[in-house]
């Protein structure tokens, strides 16, 4: 797909769909450097009219990623998307449905080198499909691609992914199950119509996050009714997050905060999140609630802030090396998070404060005798309740 290789070991890519009107040129481009921005790789726009496809031939030059142009039921759109140069075309089989027009298409886009997804939705299957099968089932799904790809073949065409989308995530995650059984194409992954987030972004997690996890998908499309930079975004954090991806941004962990915490550690985990990614840095950072576990726990993490006595213990991977006042953590925390990524982890290690480690050490011992081994104070608790049920 253009520079993007989709399939067999290239890495599982991120795409998203424009939400602007494809004739209105200079809007549709500023969305897509938003989307390539926050992560996507692919970006797609409709092609439903003339006015769209004439931006197209606008848009695909000074596209920073490789151009999709969604066509659904006039063919004549996809042709005249091929004519504007898009770098692939996503066909629906449940709109498209006129045999003489599919391989009229497919054949264009196989004398341009232009791959086609076959986009099928349960939400749109062919009505003869969901007649036949009692419903949009998973084998349904399958075999409208099936007929789609039996067309293509009769004009020597295959360069195609699939997607086999529902809302329903069960329905889903069986539907790809089956194609991934079925095909040795590429699979394009997504829960349609999700919805706004966060129960959207759970939905596309849900069906988007097992299948990768069973080696299942080469492409993938969060559906959000939101801004589409959160759908891209989504789509690069959960690849990062599988490790499918190499980071790009700022991955901020924090503690879940407890009776140990010596700072509200939700206000400072925002603020730093705040900071941190207008800067974009490419890190993982952690924000930890008490010096007594936090430097531990987060030991994985490049850099990290304990809080303590009033202190702010920085750490990186797990070793002290500056301890400040309270309320200078957050601005401590981004000063050593661009360091560390201008510097490097063993340089900034090498100018630790001297004295720092123990300073930390000093305010852990104080804090587990002020605090007690047990800081939420569950053993009185539950000697009170014995004491309450007479045992
Ligand atoms: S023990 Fe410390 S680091 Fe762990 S959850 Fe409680 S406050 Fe956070």
């Amino acid at each position: 797909m253009g520079n993007v290789a989709v399939g067999g070991d290239a890495p599982i890519s991120v795409q998203s769909m424009t939400t602007t009107k494809t004739a209105d040129v200079d809007g549709t481009l500023a969305q897509i450097y938003a989307l390539a921005a926050a992560g996507a790789d692919i970006v797609r726009c409709t092609c439903n009219e003339q006015a769209a496809a004439e931006g197209l031939a606008r848009i695909v030059p000074r596209s920073p990623v490789p151009i999709v142009a969604d066509v659904h039921f006039h063919y004549e759109m996809a042709l005249a998307a091929l004519e504007a140069g898009v770098h692939g075309l996503r066909l629906n089989p449940g709109n498209l449905r006129k045999p003489e027009e599919i391989k009229l298409v497919a054949s264009e886009a196989k004398d341009r080198g232009v791959p086609i997804r076959i986009g099928v939705n349960a939400g749109s299957l062919h009505p003869d499909l969901y007649k036949r099968f009692g419903g949009a089932t998973p084998e349904a799904l399958v075999e409208s691609a099936l007929q789609e790809l039996a067309y293509f073949a009769e004009v020597d065409f295959d360069d195609v992914k699939i997607s086999v989308k529902a809302s329903s995530v069960p329905l889903m995650i069986e539907a790809y199950r089956l194609a991934s059984e079925t095909f040795d194409y590429p699979l394009h992954l997504g829960v349609t119509e999700a919805g706004p987030p966060p129960a959207g972004l759970l939905k596309g997690t849900a069906g988007i996050a097992t299948l990768l996890a069973e080696g299942i998908g080469d492409t993938i499309r969060y559906s959000l009714t939101a801004d589409p930079v959160e759908e891209a975004r989504a789509g690069r954090q959960l690849l990062e997050a599988l490790g499918l991806r190499e980071r790009k941004g700022l991955d901020l962990i924090a503690c879940p905060s407890c009776g140990r915490a010596e700072i509200d550690v939700i206000a400072v985990a925002k603020a730093a999140q705040g900071a941190l990614e207008e800067r974009n840095l490419p890190i993982q950072v952690a924000v930890m609630g008490c010096v007594v576990n936090g430097p531990g726990e987060a030991r994985e993490a490049d850099l990290g802030i304990a809080a303590g006595r009033k202190r702010g213990h920085l750490f990186i991977k797990g070793k002290i090396v500056r301890v400040v006042p309270e309320d200078e953590m957050v601005s401590a925390l981004v000063e050593e998070a661009e360091r560390l990524v201008a510097e490097g982890v063993e340089a900034r290690l090498a100018a630790a404060d001297s004295g720092a480690e123990a300073q930390a050490e000093a305010d852990r011992r104080e804090l587990l005798d002020h605090q007690g081994a047990d800081a939420n104070a569950s053993e009185t608790k539950v000697e009170l309740i014995r004491k309450r049920l007479g045992e």
